[in-house]
């Protein structure tokens, strides 16, 4: 693949920091070793501390996408026992649909329309109804839908269920309050407001969440063997992973994470919102109507409101600026586009692709 010195407004892979792309280009060092094992117990730290977990949680760092994340902590803290709600606003509430059938756990999906924030209505009919869990990503990221937490954790705690919180594309980005959540495990991926390379997952678990995998395995209920969560906490105490990490991305965590806690794990969330409302003023002149009734600092997503395709403005902002958007896929393909706000992007980098889209006007072509 030509390699083309891109623009990236995508929502993951993000744009990288230069000083952590180099340390990703050093010799891989062998990972059994005291010095690497100190490494993660410190990755674990700033994690815990990042994404503010109550007392006594743990972080189980998996090599996959986030995807193998959601996978992994929906077996070990699910079974085909329980009765789930799935939160349904997109690609990502679909994928928690989809894993479900895969391993037989029953659930109802509360499908929202695209864009449409979560409110008490659409919980209400399930109050004390039987069910267990429930399973949700705080931020969906195929229409750009932030939910509320309080909204979601009061009726968890109400109901008595347990629950797992995808902040894949949240975590860093958004306010995120494990503590607050009551959740029992929440995700997050390499790729997206960490500002890593893709491949390496995160499942961090509350006490509950570390309880509930001792029972169901000690029960027979995990069947796989890359993602025992239980082998990767035992590991995890002393500070290694079951089978070969990323080792390289696990080096970026570990200066990355220190570089933000030394400037304090909120500043960045600041940060993101404020490129978020710079973009969202200067867009205002241009043909397009934000489409969310639930904006997250992650992304803006956008809607042409002349008749062009949203696929067509992805290829010419890449083809004619080298700047990548995030485009949409199926349904959504022609009327929707993705603005990033995460990654290593600044204010002038939001000028030059309003600069592009101004331009692209100008000349009729959207
Ligand atoms: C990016 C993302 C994922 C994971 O996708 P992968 O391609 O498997 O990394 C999952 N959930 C949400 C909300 C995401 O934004």
């Amino acid at each position: 693949m030509e390699q083309k010195i891109f623009l990236n407004f995508a929502v993951g892979p993000v744009q990288i920091e230069p000083e952590v792309l180099a340390l990703g280009a050093q010799p891989i060092p062998y990972f059994r070793t005291q010095e690497f094992s100190a490494l993660m117990l410190g990755n674990e730290q700033l994690v815990l501390q990042a994404i503010k977990a109550p007392a006594n949680s743990r972080v189980v760092f998996l090599t996959g996408s986030g995807t193998a994340a959601m996978e992994a902590a929906l077996i070990n803290l699910f079974t085909p026992k329980d009765k789930v709600l799935v939160i349904n606003g997109g690609t990502f509430g679909k994928r928690f649909s989809q894993l479900c059938d895969v391993y037989s756990i029953n659930h109802t999906d509360i499908v929202l329309p695209a864009g449409a924030a979560l409110t008490e209505k659409h919980l209400a009919p399930f109050e004390k109804k039987g069910y267990t869990g429930l399973l949700v990503n705080l931020h969906e990221t195929s229409t750009g839908v932030l939910y509320d937490q309080k909204l979601l954790a009061d009726f968890c705690k109400r109901n008595h269920l347990k629950l797992l919180v995808d902040a894949i594309s949240s975590f860093l980005a958004d306010d995120i309050d494990m503590s607050g959540l009551g959740a029992c495990a929440v995700i997050a991926g390499s790729q997206k407001a960490m500002a890593l390379p893709p491949g390496i997952s995160l499942i961090v678990l509350s006490q509950e969440g570390q309880d509930l995998i001792k029972h169901n395995k000690a029960n027979g209920y995990i069947r796989t063997l890359y993602f025992d969560l239980e082998n990767a906490l035992t590991n995890g105490l002393r500070g290694q992973t079951p089978f070969t990490p990323a080792v390289s991305i696990l080096i970026q965590l570990n200066y990355r994470f220190r570089q933000l806690q030394q400037e304090g794990f909120d500043k960045i969330i600041r940060r993101t919102a404020l490129l978020a409302s710079d973009f969202r003023k200067k867009i205002k002149g241009l043909p397009f109507q934000i489409t969310s009734q639930s904006l997250s600092n992650a992304l803006t997503p956008l809607t042409p409101t002349h008749p062009v395709s949203a696929y067509t403005i992805f290829e010419l902002l890449k083809d004619r600026y080298h700047i990548f958007v995030c485009p949409n896929g199926g349904a959504q393909k022609d009327t929707l586009f993705r603005v990033g706000h995460i990654g290593n992007l600044t204010v002038q980098d939001n000028d030059r692709l309003l600069e592009a889209l101004a331009d692209l006007n100008t000349k009729n072509l959207i």
